[in-house]
């Protein structure tokens, strides 16, 4: 049997369903569900899909062949269809399987029938739309024609039927103006001058025309004009790109499909799937349906709206729509849309008559299918609609983008509603939305104070402050020098894309809840404000003029993308997390999910404090030498100097007791902050050499306080250096040349320990040896651990002190021989810092210089040090948890390396069993999430 390639939706029935969302894409897929589910079946207008296999074969055959497998865009086993199968060309070079027609065809003939119209017809003609559909929606980045099939003879078939000639002019210079665009210039290549491209020079027509008849707006143009304006056109389009419009229908229709296909590997959608990671290989969907028109008069209009406010995840229906307009006059922010309802109004539009005023007969029905479908697809929905002279059409529902705030919001009310489980409750939000809730709001008391410069709408999340560009490009090239950035616009569309990201925060203009800037700041969950329509933008002079003030280039201003107000100058932000009782309350649900402990890595009693509140089940990794860094660290720094350049063993042992009780508050004071939760306490591990002071006066200091000269004292420093000190005297290296280094941080930890016990609280230090690389180090260092353990119980007359003593494995050779390490140590803990530099040979410190190098080229995929490299470390991570608990079984085993707070490394160590992972104080909530969600992904096989 042949292959299918194209998919019929309408009249109650279709082909697909939205589980094939891969060889429909999202809108195909859901245009599908909502014609022909049995609790669905709404008004959608009939039309069908092309898949996303044939723009795989389009690719893998068409002209773009080279230029794809040049670049190994399209994997082999995807380039199935390349084979000697004949091709059919339709008046383009594109190729396309040979079944394609003749199905196009007959799906065409169903759209016909069910309309009652013909695709071409002179009197009853029949138009489509043209537009892409992908697995995952792109915003704004492929291309759509709408008003397919008009040509000089159809149109006049329109005007009869409609009786509205206006409309059928107006449609049609629509069509001329998107077709020379998308099919006759982007599509074929053609790369016109700044400001010089067919549809800027058509615009220019228009705002021409609109001027000498003295109108502000589109629909003010009359029909006369409108044809006029259409025969213009043309001849532009003749003048500029040296072809005529095309004036034949299935020419429209070909041109059109090829044009969507083609803009799958467009600029901006290419970079659009960089950012987002979505694969070359998945290609778009081509979705051809039949027309209905918002701009047949007074009683028509398009809108868009979300079933929940996407921007606070409220539980109340959320859209804007336009009178008399076509959807791309929605999007493109030149008109201001109208709110649906009271809810959805903003200071921008509170003027304007709400859709509910206007036809509430339709808002009441668009009100009970925002219902049917929530319950249906138990999601917030965002839905396009077309109302023509009063009757609803569906265009497209999906599931809404949503900020970090509105998604937990969402996904609990949905949980009291029953509308959804908890482990749907786990799923529903990414730890990268659960990140902007961590992410900082202005100051609230500051904030009072500033004056606010204007106000726009809250269209993504948070504070954010940083200097004003005014493009995308500046954007960028300020960004990679290290500056923090706004980017400004009158509006933004999807060439700004990489500007936007690299952007703080953007803040337009124009535009509504629905515009590009809105979308793609949501679905990043950046701060963004939008359609702040005080701000005067000079692009050209870049400045921007605001109620009396004018900011230029550079300048600094601070966003409150949650109310949308904006600010000169730089204010200060803080954390909002602690307080918000719903973020609580989603993590605690995840409690009830994950299975891995999360602990943090904390250095003083403030962080491990810190790290309670977002939920920390203990430290994984307390880093003594940390003490000697920053706050009050200058009087133990110089006690350990003292001990670092002593000599003898006597002179060091004097420096140890000195340093003594420095250590051991810090130890007490965070020991206690834990309340009973396990403290990994690690002795000293970096090379001793990095704490010798460079500086004279400090150098003259510590001579003084040893009693020897400079000259004595530098050369005790320089017999310190080494060539290649990450792998040199550090650890428990130290620890076996002085043995009383260890047993001063051992008696430390053990008698902090004592004393808190006598104080009746609870402890649970866990000493852990670093950079181990045989059991035979760990035999040493156990020996001395034991000792002192003895003599402190004697000393506090306690029986015991609960503690365990293990080991990190952070070289390669310990993961190796994890079964001998295992027979010494009570618990492991992944390096995986160390691991990752030791197993790939790079340094952790320098591999910034060709990092980008290797993940450009495709040699890596990402950053190791970001995340667990799994096929490479990873086996050694497997193999010595295995090997581990080979000999102890119940070998409490977790992570404190970077990798212990990213989401996708944290998978990996759920997956291998591993007790708890640690990672740093703000990275805990996202642990809990994304141990959560590895626990859910893991269930069903653990059921089998
Ligand atoms: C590690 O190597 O992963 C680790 C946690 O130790 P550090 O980063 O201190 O070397
Ligand atoms: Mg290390």
């Amino acid at each position: 049997m042949a292959r299918k390639y194209v998919y019929s939706f309408g009249g109650g029935k279709a082909d697909g369903k939205a589980e094939m969302k891969n060889l429909l894409g999202g809108k195909g897929a859901n245009l599908a569900e909502m014609a022909g589910h049995k609790d669905l079946r709404l008004p959608v207008p009939p039309g069908f899909t092309i898949t996303t296999e044939v723009c795989t074969h389009f690719y893998s055959v068409g002209k773009y062949k080279t230029f794809l497998t040049a670049k190994n865009s399209f994997p082999t086993q995807q380039r199935r269809y390349d084979d000697r199968r004949e091709e059919f060309s339709c008046k383009s070079n594109r190729k396309y399987p040979v079944e394609l027609k003749g199905q196009v065809n007959a799906a065409m003939k169903k759209i016909e029938q069910l309309m009652g119209k013909k695709f071409g017809d002179e009197k009853n003609p029949l138009l489509v739309s043209v537009r892409s559909g992908a697995r995952k929606s792109m915003p704004g980045m492929m291309e759509t024609v709408l008003n397919v099939g008009l040509t000089q003879k159809t149109i006049q078939g329109v005007i009869k039927l409609t009786g509205n000639e206006r409309f059928a002019y107006d449609s049609y210079r629509r069509l001329i103006t998107m077709y020379s665009d998308v099919v006759m210039e982007k599509a074929a290549s053609i790369e016109p001058k700044e400001g010089q491209g067919i549809r800027q020079q058509l615009d220019r027509i228009l705002d021409k025309t609109k001027k000498e008849k003295g109108v502000k707006t589109d629909s003010e143009l009359d029909a006369a004009t409108l044809k006029n304006l259409c025969a213009t056109y043309k001849a532009k389009i003749k003048e500029v790109l040296g072809k005529e419009f095309p004036d034949n229908a299935e020419e429209q229709l070909w041109g059109g499909v090829g044009a969507v296909f083609s803009s799958w590997n467009g600029r901006r959608a290419i970079s659009y799937r960089r950012i987002e990671g979505i694969p070359d290989e998945w290609g778009t969907a081509v979705n051809v349906q039949s027309m209905v028109f918002g701009n047949m008069g007074d009683d028509s209009s398009t809108g868009v709206a979300f079933t929940r406010n996407p921007g606070t995840g409220e539980n109340k229906f959320y859209g804007e729509f336009l009178v008399n307009a076509q959807g791309e006059d929605v999007v493109a922010g030149i008109r201001t849309p109208a709110p649906v309802n009271a809810y959805s109004q903003s200071d921008n539009n509170k003027n304007l008559t709400t859709l509910e005023q206007l036809m509430p007969k339709v808002y009441k029905q668009i009100e009970d299918i925002r219902k049917r479908l929530e319950h249906h697809y138990r999601d917030m929905q965002d839905i396009e609609f077309t109302i023509e002279k009063g009757k609803l059409f569906m265009l497209q529902c999906r599931s809404g983008k949503r900020n970090g705030p509105a998604a937990v919001r969402m996904a609990m009310d949905m949980l009291k509603e029953k509308l959804i489980k908890k482990e749907d409750v786990v799923t529903r939000v990414t730890p990268s939305q659960l990140d902007e809730l961590l992410h900082p709001i202005i100051d609230p008391k500051q904030e009072k104070l500033a004056k606010v410069l204007a106000k726009g709408l809250p269209a993504g999340p948070g504070g954010a402050c940083g200097q004003v560009v005014f493009n995308a490009h500046d954007a960028v090239v300020w960004y990679k020098s290290g500056k923090k950035v706004i980017l400004v616009r009158e509006e933004t569309n999807p060439e700004d894309v990489e500007g936007m990201r690299a952007a703080e925060a953007i803040l337009t203009a124009r535009g509504g809840m629905t515009s590009h800037a809105a979308l793609v700041a949501r679905g990043w969950g950046k701060c963004c404000i939008v359609g702040c329509s005080e701000v005067d933008i000079d692009a050209h002079a870049k400045t921007l003029s605001v109620n009396g003030t004018t900011l230029k280039e550079g300048d600094w201003i601070t966003l409150n993308g949650s109310k949308g107000t904006f600010y000169a100058g730089r204010l200060p932000m803080i954390n909002a997390t602690e307080e918000n009782k719903l973020f609580n309350d989603f993590l605690k649900i995840c409690d009830t999910i994950r299975t891995l402990k999360i602990r943090t890595n904390a250095d003083t009693p403030d962080d491990a404090a810190k790290a309670r509140v977002f939920g920390a089940e203990g430290i994984g990794l307390f880093r003594t030498e940390h003490m000697f860094y920053g706050k009050n660290s200058e009087e133990p720094l110089f006690k350990l100097r003292k001990m670092i350049v002593s000599k003898s063993t006597d002179e060091r042992r004097r420096a140890l007791n000195e340093l003594f009780p420095h250590v051991k508050k810090d130890i007490k004071g965070t020991l206690e902050a834990m309340s009973g939760f396990p403290v990994t306490i690690r002795l000293l591990d970096p090379p001793l050499h990095e704490f010798v002071p460079h500086d004279e006066g400090q150098m003259k200091n510590l001579a003084e306080s040893l009693g020897i000269s400079m000259d004595v004292l530098e050369k005790r420093a320089a017999s310190l250096r080494e060539s290649n000190p990450m792998m040199g005297h550090r650890g428990v290296r130290l620890g076996v040349t002085y043995p009383e280094v260890t047993e001063m941080q051992i008696r430390a930890i053990f008698e902090a320990a004592a004393e808190l016990i006598k104080e009746n609280k609870k402890v649970f230090p866990e000493v852990m040896i670093p950079v181990v690389c045989t059991e035979r180090e760990l035999d040493h260092q156990l020996e001395i651990a034991k000792r002192v353990y003895k003599e402190v119980l004697a000393q506090y007359n306690l029986k015991q002190i609960p503690h365990l003593f293990g080991t990190m494995i952070e070289i390669p050779r310990a993961a190796l021989v994890s079964d001998k390490i295992a027979q010494v140590a009570e618990f492991f803990s992944f390096g995986t810092n160390d691991l990752t530099q030791m197993g790939f040979g790079f340094s952790r410190d320098d591999i910034g210089g060709f990092l980008l190098d290797y993940i450009g080229g495709k040699i890596l995929p990402e950053d190791p040090f970001q995340s667990i490299d799994v096929e490479g470390i990873g086996q050694l991570i497997e193999m010595s948890v295995s090997k581990g608990r080979s000999v102890k079984k119940d070998l409490k085993i977790g992570i404190c390396g970077e990798h212990g707070g990213d989401p996708a490394s944290i998978h990996f160590c759920h997956k291998v069993g591993m007790n708890y992972v640690s990672c740093s104080p703000y990275r805990v909530p996202i642990a809990r999430l994304a141990s959560a969600q590895a626990a859910l992904a893991d269930k069903p096989k653990k059921k089998k």
